[in-house]
């Protein structure tokens, strides 16, 4: 039978969201198809995600056997590759998360197979897998057809909704890992400072820019996020001054970012921005400039000085939430 494969993505023993929001992709296309849904789990994976990934629509579950503590991308493609070989699976879903674009990479390259990076939407037609993606850092929309398989697909955080479905008892399989020698190591993954959700996985961003006009002044950025349980975000202008750390950095040399509301504060929305949120689902700019470029594209505009607006919604939220 043909299958779709997903490939899960963990950190600290947790599956990371995207892993389901792409099987909730992956179960869409197996009825088009049709065919069933194969769940990837990393050499590390916890046995407990398995009941979880049949509920939310894996037939099966592959996992590897022998695997190293360390494994890197490159060692992971080559295994992915033997199971590709093995399982020869219509199409190859991975996050589209830092790992995951480079992972896809190489697979794409070592397997030959065509591939397209963030997709916004996927569907099966005579036969073929068609994507719609971004091209241009988002002032196009695509539409590609992929021939040949295993297509790879990669999606980023956010853009699809995970979605549960019949709880299953998931088949498990196992690979033995097959990798050459390592050539790179990961040798420890250290987590950024601060409680906030991850940039390219939140749901709210509030970014600011060089319009906030110093680091110490982005407390105020901070407690709009803190009281909306948001991340913060900046400008290339706020990380080049050094009030940011690059690692929240959005646009087209930073970070790509999907959430349901992005709140641009003290920026001016370059066309280099915009690469980086042009798939969040609503943007809101506020900026005392009324001809600044943010309010051609943004859903809403607030024309004001930040230091006035961005306190008052903070207050507002705390009270509407009752923190005040
Ligand atoms: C190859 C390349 C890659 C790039 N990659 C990126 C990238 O990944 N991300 C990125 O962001 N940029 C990137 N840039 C830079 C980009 O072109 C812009 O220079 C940058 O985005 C500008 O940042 P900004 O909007 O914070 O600053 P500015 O353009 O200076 O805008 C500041 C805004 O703040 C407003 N403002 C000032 N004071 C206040 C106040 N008190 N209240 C409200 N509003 C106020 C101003 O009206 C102005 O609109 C890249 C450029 C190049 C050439």
């Amino acid at each position: 039978m043909e299958s779709v494969l997903v490939v899960t993505e963990q950190f600290e023993g947790n599956l990371r969201r995207v892993s389901y929001e792409l099987l909730g992709v992956a179960r869409k296309l197996a009825e088009a198809i049709p065919a069933e849904v194969v769940a990837l789990v990393g050499p590390r994976a916890l046995q407990n995600v398995v009941p979880e990934l049949g509920s939310y629509g894996a037939h099966k579950v592959v996992q590897f056997a022998g695997a190293p503590e360390s494994e890197s991308l490159a060692m992971m493609a080559e295994a992915l590759a033997q199971v590709l070989g093995e399982l020869r699976p219509a199409c190859v879903l991975v996050p589209g998360t830092v790992r995951g674009q480079e992972l896809a990479g190489r697979l794409a390259a070592r397997t030959g197979s065509p591939a397209a990076s963030g997709v916004l939407d996927v569907s099966y037609r005579d036969g073929a897998l068609v994507v719609c993606r971004p091209l241009y850092g988002g002032k196009v929309l695509a539409t590609v057809k992929l021939h040949g398989k295993p297509a790879i697909l990669t999606a980023r955080p956010n853009t699809f909704a995970p979605a549960e479905g019949e709880p299953r008892s998931p088949e498990v399989v196992t690979f033995p890992w097959v990798s050459p020698a390592r050539q790179a190591e990961v040798v420890e993954f250290r987590k950024t400072e601060g409680g906030r959700p991850e940039l390219t996985e939140a749901d709210v961003i509030v970014a600011g820019g060089r319009g906030v006009g110093g680091a110490e002044n982005f407390r105020v950025i901070e407690e709009l996020a803190d009281a909306l349980g948001a991340a913060v975000g900046a400008s290339r202008a706020a990380v080049d001054a050094g009030w940011r750390p690059q690692s929240e950095q959005v646009g087209q040399t930073g970070k790509v970012v999907s959430p349901r509301l992005y709140i641009a504060c003290g920026i001016s929305g370059s066309v280099q921005h915009w690469a980086g949120i042009s798939s969040a689902k609503c943007v809101v700019g506020i900026n005392k400039d009324p001809q600044a470029p943010i309010f051609s594209r943004a859903d809403y505009g607030i024309v004001g000085d930040l230091f006035e607006i961005v306190p008052e919604l903070t207050r507002q939220i705390r009270s509407l939430k009752g923190r005040d």
